[in-house]
């Protein structure tokens, strides 16, 4: 079977290119488990005795640890201890392109016969390849596609006559995902913020002891929770001192005359990126102040025409930069078009405020 997807990119130069990738789909890429009485393979990697001596899991498992876990917990993996691990494809690309050192020290973990990390090649499996959705990020959608493959391997499995206590455990840091994984049938999911996660494979392993509180469900959980919570207000924090500091730059200049780029095209605005300052903002061709002009969103390009003038991705434009205080408590950073110059939409170019401080340097 064969999907294939055509693009336009484009180039450095600015000429345009096309792209047409071809994903080939197949139904001979095995599971690799001893346990399988299904598929043809020749020799199997997975074995039927994937028991780790611990508490935490009694029943034969495979792992499935996810790009984050594999990145910041490949010491653990590479223990002696550590067997019968899945590794999927979306989750070695995802790494060869995030950290050179950890994929090299995958790949020989791969490698080596006696850890039994099987590598699944569910990005050109019929059954595990998933197409990027409208509106999804491609990090969404490779969780989608790790959570996918983690639901075949329980299905799949589920048919073998030895495998009923086998489980499928999907290694996961990630909140979102762990949700959505409890949504699809047979997978357990385990996810903790990466310290814990850490020290329980450490003790897993007979790597270091642990206090006993942390082997305690319900005491692990409400500790777990309090971890993800200040990360969550740590991560709001941080949003919003850059905002504040944003502001403050931008304050002190009044309105700024820039050139930037369409980096999307939505369907009452664009977002512009002002290379000068790294910044990114939205011109919106919709107020409630303003008669809306007439605008035409077109999917394909995608473009957006605005009277008579279309707008695609990577377009030059020229765009004010201005601090809107008018609500003082939510300023915010405002754009509009200059160039192209389109009648009732766009602004004059602002007084070029900024010479006069250049002047009091040259006395
Ligand atoms: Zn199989």
């Amino acid at each position: 079977m064969l999907k294939s997807k055509t693009f336009v990119k484009k180039t450095r130069s600015g000429g345009v290119m096309k792209i047409v990738r071809e994903h080939y789909l197949r139904d001979d890429i095995w599971c690799g488990s001893e346990f399988c009485v299904e598929c043809k393979h020749d020799s199997t990697v997975l074995q039927k005795e994937a028991v780790i001596e611990s508490d935490l899991c009694s029943s034969p498992h495979y792992i499935i640890p996810d790009t984050n876990v594999v990145l910041h917990q490949i010491d653990i993996l590479e223990d002696p201890l550590i067997k019968n691990v899945i590794v999927l494809q979306t989750v070695l690309q995802e790494i060869r392109h995030r950290s050179a050192p950890v994929y090299k020290r995958i790949k020989d973990v791969i490698h080596t016969a006696a850890k039994h990390f099987y590598t699944f090649t569910n990005e050109h499996h019929r059954e595990t390849f998933i197409e990027r959705e409208q509106g999804e990020s491609a990090n969404d959608r490779n969780d989608r596609a790790i959570r996918t493959a983690a639901q075949w391997y329980s299905e799949h499995l589920k048919k073998a006559p030895d495998a009923q206590d086998l489980k499928i455990i999907l290694l996961t840091n990630d909140k979102a995902n762990k949700q959505k994984a409890e949504e699809c049938a047979g997978i357990i999911t385990l996810r903790y913020a990466d310290i814990i996660v850490h020290r329980l494979l450490a003790v897993a392993i007979g790597a270091d002891c642990t206090d006993p509180d942390l082997l305690d469900k319900h005491k692990r959980s409400a500790l777990c929770n309090n971890l993800n919570y200040r990360h969550k207000m740590a991560q709001y924090a941080q949003r919003a001192s850059v905002a504040l500091h944003t502001q403050l730059f931008f304050k002190s200049r009044g309105v700024l005359n820039e050139e930037g780029f369409i980096l999307f095209v939505r369907k009452n605005a664009i977002i512009v990126l002002i290379p000068k300052f790294g910044l990114e903002g939205t011109v919106f061709f919709e107020s409630k102040d303003k008669i809306t002009p007439p605008l035409t969103f077109n999917e394909e390009g995608p473009t957006l025409t605005v009277q008579n003038h279309t707008f695609h991705l990577f377009d030059r434009v020229k765009v004010t930069i201005s601090l809107d205080s008018s609500n003082i408590q939510h300023q915010k950073i405002r754009m509009s078009i200059i160039e192209p110059v389109i009648p009732g939409v766009s602004v004059d170019p602002p007084e070029m405020e900024p010479q006069t401080k250049k002047a009091r340097l040259n006395p």
